[in-house]
Order: C-alpha cells, then structure tokens, then sequence
C-alpha cells in the first residue's frame, strides 16, 4: 500500500504549471507529483478551468480575415518541426519512475546511469532544454544523508520510493517539498529501501559543508 501523501505542490507551481511558465525542469516535478497525488490533480484540473473561464469571457477581438487559416498553418509548422512531446500520462505500471520522467530517462530505474557522489548518494542529470532550470534523480541508500545545503533559489525534491527526513518533516513516496533560499537542510533516507528522488532547482546547490567550491563547477550541481 502508498503511503498517503501528505507533503504538496503550492498553488503557485499549479497556478504556473497551468500557465505554462514555469522552467521544464519544475514542470517535469510537477508532472509527475501530478501522476502521483488525486488531489493536485483535481486542484490542477480546477485552474485549468479558470484559465478556460478567463478565455471565454475575454471580448472577442477582431483579426484580420485569414488569421484563422494562417495560424492553423503556423500549428501545422510547429508541428512539423519540432520532435514529439512526451506522452505524460500516469505512472507506468509497476515502475519506480513516473511516466513523464521515464519519457526523459528512456526506461525506469535500470536505465538510469547514476554519478557517485560519495557517502552512499548517487545523482544523475536529466537533460532539459531551455537551461533555467536543473532537474536530476538522486539516489540514497538507507540511513544516508544528502549533505547539508542552502539554496541560491528554489528546489523540488519529489520522492519515488524510500522516504527521507529533515527539519520541515517525513517525506514519503509521492511527497514533495518546496524548500527556498532561506532553507538549510540536511535529508536523510529513512532505513528500509533505498531513496529515489526526482529534483529539480532554479540554481546551483550551495554546499556548505560537503564540496569545496571547485568540484562543484566540476561537477556542475
Ligand atoms: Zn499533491
């Protein structure tokens, strides 16, 4: 059995989601919190319905005579030249990944090529294309913690399997904590199966304690 979800997105990374402006990379933690949680969903499914409102109520312009045909053309362009969306449906049957971050990876958790970061964490980078945003996997094994670190700005961190723990609570399978600048926290996975988390933050990590500041370019986290 899933433990309930307790931990959920903001109204702002909904109302954005919604919106569409928020990076790729948040959008792929939202997509599969979203995947994963009956009540984002139906509070996604609630914006989107305003958004609809707000369109139906706006006084009709007029367009020139052809903007019709010539934005179906421009659709068809689009369409033409870009590769195909991944599909975003619901989690995949039995898989540890949700569908929106499979679509990324190209297959579950055995398709992963995890980076060792030394004290029993692993990562790996998901590859976003507009780069305002970082999004990875991280991986930790039981009774481990990430190292201690601020926020130059804001962080995702949605768990897949395992859960963690630190100073803002437990979070399990389907949680997601929203930390900001002002947060310092060190997660520890809890004892049982190992953790996997999907991460997504608008700047680099500040390590304080665990990387110098060389090996963070390096490693570029
Ligand atoms: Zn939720």
């Amino acid at each position: 059995m899933r433990d309930r979800i307790t931990h959920h997105l903001t109204d702002g990374l909904i109302m954005g989601y919604a919106a569409g402006t928020l990076p790729e990379a948040f959008d792929l933690v939202v997509a599969s919190h979203i995947s994963m949680c009956d009540e984002c969903r139906a509070r996604l499914a609630a914006y989107d319905a305003v958004g609809g409102a707000v369109i139906d109520s706006t006084e009709g312009a007029e367009l020139a005579e052809d903007s019709f045909a010539s934005t179906l053309r421009l659709i068809e362009a689009e369409k033409a030249a870009e590769p195909p969306a991944p599909s975003w449906g619901g989690i995949a049957a039995g898989g540890v990944l949700p569908a929106p971050v499979q679509a990324y990876v190209g297959g579950d958790v055995d398709a992963v090529k995890w980076r060792r970061l030394g004290g029993g964490v692993f990562d790996s980078v998901i590859r976003t294309s507009d780069g305002e945003a970082t999004a990875r996997l991280l991986r930790i094994a039981p009774g481990k913690a990430v190292p201690d670190h601020g926020h130059e700005g804001s962080e995702l961190t949605l768990v897949l399997q395992g859960a963690f723990s630190d100073a803002a609570g437990r979070f399990g399978p389907g949680d997601v904590e929203v930390a900001t600048e002002e947060v310092e926290h060190t997660p520890i996975a809890e004892e049982g199966d190992v953790c996997i988390c999907l991460a997504a933050m608008d700047h680099p990590l500040k390590f304080s304690k665990f990387l110098p500041r060389l090996a963070q370019k390096v490693m570029r986290i």
